[in-house]
């Protein structure tokens, strides 16, 4: 860390500029937004210092720099185009240890200035540190957009309330919890679109109503990580994992993914590899609500979308039973993430009126699935689970009349940096499956839509391989 970050109390403290033109102005500005008592040396001011003087914001000194302006000063800020005064003031400040900022020559500084977004009483400073500004400042116009305004109205209301929460809900845990329900449900909402007074009222309920219940409720989210890419998260996948006690995930989600859990979280694996299940289905239904009423807000994460082949249904079930509540939060199924990054839209006006999801999962070695139904042209087929199966596959869709040059695409670890397309035909694939190195988690898609791929292919990473 090349700076230490620190929040200046200026609040009527008396504050030194040296310099009068535009910069000068900015700086001063920003001081007397924090309660400073600026006083601006400077033989000239710029229109701005002029009228903030007339208003009787600042106290002016009509003059070139002299040492002894320092005297009383908490801080200083030298914005002179004259090298010498900033040098002299800045070797004077140092000398005396009062902090001092050159604008724009971090060696003579002892604090560099960040940006800001202020949504006062929060605020959030970004610095490179002198590295870039402009990194800095698109980073800042990111936050400004993931910050709504009225955040610091709901600052003020939560700090309004703080003692009374503390008071009236006395265990710890079940505090934050409670302050994290206030900043991310209705209350906040009710802030953010103006109305005040109601959520005052919600606040003096909410406290209320936390206060009688007995010990802390425990919940479920049952919630879709996507098929591997991150930034494939829903915003709401992000903000519970951010808030869950614990996350029971399996082998299909990505180490970046959970790496945006909240850092104390505790993760537990519950595997599923094929033939290798670590914890039978049932145990993992029951480990679910039996975490989840020891009062603990348990995330269940799974790859795709957990109503997609994901068994959600089932673990959702055990729930219900138990009692025990639960939200559902889907997420992009392995079929679309594969579709969308290999290229192969599912659908298409000319060649695919329809699209069907099917696992290929063999059982006893054979798929038990409707051939006459999904043997059709003018529809896609989209085959979870199937790479084992591919020779069966193929063989059952020519056996039920479709022909073997109808195209077909496996798509391994779609939508991450190890994505590979391998493209043939009903006839070829199995061949070419043996000389190439596929691995799981791979999706099948059969159908005439496959051929856009050579076209419509975009994603960067992605390997093709297959017949010329
Ligand atoms: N609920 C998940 C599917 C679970 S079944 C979803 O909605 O995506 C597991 C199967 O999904 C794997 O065998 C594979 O066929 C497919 N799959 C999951 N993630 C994948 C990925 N990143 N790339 C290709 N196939 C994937």
């Amino acid at each position: 860390m090349k700076y230490f970050p620190v929040f200046f109390d200026i609040n009527n403290k008396r504050c030194l500029v040296v310099g009068g033109g535009d910069v000068a102005a900015r700086k001063v500005a920003l001081m007397f937004r924090a309660g400073a008592q600026v006083t601006v040396v400077s033989p000239e001011l710029c229109e701005s210092l002029q009228n903030r003087l007339a208003n009787k914001e600042i106290t002016h000194e009509a003059r070139s720099f002299e040492d002894n302006d320092l005297e009383a000063c908490a801080l200083i800020v030298a914005a002179t185009d004259d090298q010498a005064v900033n040098k002299q003031v800045s070797d004077l400040a140092h000398s005396k240890c009062i902090p001092v900022n050159v604008v724009d020559q971090p060696d003579l500084c002892s604090f560099i200035v960040p940006s800001i977004i202020d949504r006062s009483p929060v605020q959030v400073a970004v610095s490179t540190g002198g590295a870039s500004p402009v990194l800095a400042r698109l980073l800042r116009a990111r936050l400004e957009t993931m910050i709504p305004s009225a955040y610091g109205r709901l600052a003020d209301l939560m700090s309004e309330f703080r003692d009374k929460v503390k008071a009236k809900i006395t265990t710890e845990g079940k505090r934050r919890r409670f302050w994290e329900d206030v900043a991310q449900g209705p209350i906040a909402e009710m802030i953010f679109s103006g109305r005040e007074a109601a959520a005052r009222e919600a606040m003096h309920a909410a406290v209320e109503e936390a206060e009688a219940s007995t010990g802390d409720r425990g919940e479920v989210y049952l919630v879709g990580a996507g098929p591997g890419d991150p930034d494939l998260l829903t915003f709401r996948a992000l903000r519970l994992l951010q808030q869950a006690d614990v996350i029971v995930y399996d082998r299909l989600v990505s180490e970046e993914i959970l790496d945006m859990a909240r850092r104390d979280a505790d993760l537990v694996y519950v595997g599923k590899e094929r033939d290798k299940h670590t914890l039978p289905q049932e145990d993992i239904n029951l480990l679910l609500a039996r975490i989840a009423k020891k009062g603990k807000r348990v995330l269940r994460l799974k790859g795709g979308d957990p109503f997609i082949f994901g068994r959600g249904g089932e673990e959702i079930e055990t729930l219900m039973q138990e009692g025990v509540n639960f939200q559902i939060v889907p997420g992009i199924t392995a079929a679309a993430g594969a579709a969308s990054y290999a290229g192969i839209p599912l659908t298409h006006r000319n060649y695919a009126q329809s699209v069907t999801f099917v696992t290929g999962h063999l059982k006893d070695g054979t798929m038990n699935l409707n051939w006459p139904a999904l043997a059709h042209p003018h529809q896609t087929l989209v085959v979870y689970m199937g790479l084992l199966g591919v020779k069966t596959l193929c063989a059952k869709l020519i056996e039920h009349g479709l022909s073997e040059r109808t195209p077909m695409a496996l798509v391994q670890k779609a939508t991450t940096r190890q994505q590979k397309v391998l493209i043939g035909t009903l006839k070829s694939m199995p061949g070419l499956l043996e000389k190439a190195n596929i691995k799981p988690p791979t999706l099948i898609i059969v159908g005439e839509v496959v051929n856009l791929h050579e076209k419509l292919s975009w994603f960067g990473s992605a390997e093709t391989v297959g017949e010329g």
